[in-house]
């Protein structure tokens, strides 16, 4: 009866789902590290054609804003993943469904409190 001992940390899900939320954390942080250099890269070739207009400049502000956001998500997922804090919400400390971490594998919270959270704003 050794269930108990791992309680809290991600019970409701198995080493390979671990393994595959890893990978897939893996692959969003590639992705969103290269479109980051990618839009902190453009903006320059644009400005040496002077093509580059006030709402396009803001576009990328934006883009790199919330490629960082995701970003700085999945590096704190992949942190939890270290710790053994992963798949549970960070507010009412439950299990975070595993149909929803497939698809937000850096998700911080439960369905429940993100819409909780999204509704508060
Ligand atoms: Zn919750």
């Amino acid at each position: 009866m050794n269930h108990q001992t791992v309680g809290d940390r991600a019970a409701h899900l198995s080493p390979e789902d671990l393994a595959a939320l890893r990978e897939n954390l893996h692959e969003q942080r590639l992705f969103r590290q290269d479109q980051l250099r990618q839009i902190t890269a453009a903006p320059r070739a644009e400005d040496l054609r002077g093509r580059r207009s006030a709402a396009q400049a803001e576009v990328h502000v934006k883009l790199a804003a919330s490629a960082r956001m995701v970003l700085a998500d999945v590096e704190a997922a992949l942190g939890r993943m270290a710790d053994g804090s992963y798949g549970s919400c960070h507010l009412c400390r439950r299990a975070i469904d595993r149909e929803r971490l497939t698809i937000v594998p850096q998700a911080r919270y439960c369905t429940r409190c993100q819409r909780v959270r999204e509704a508060g704003r």
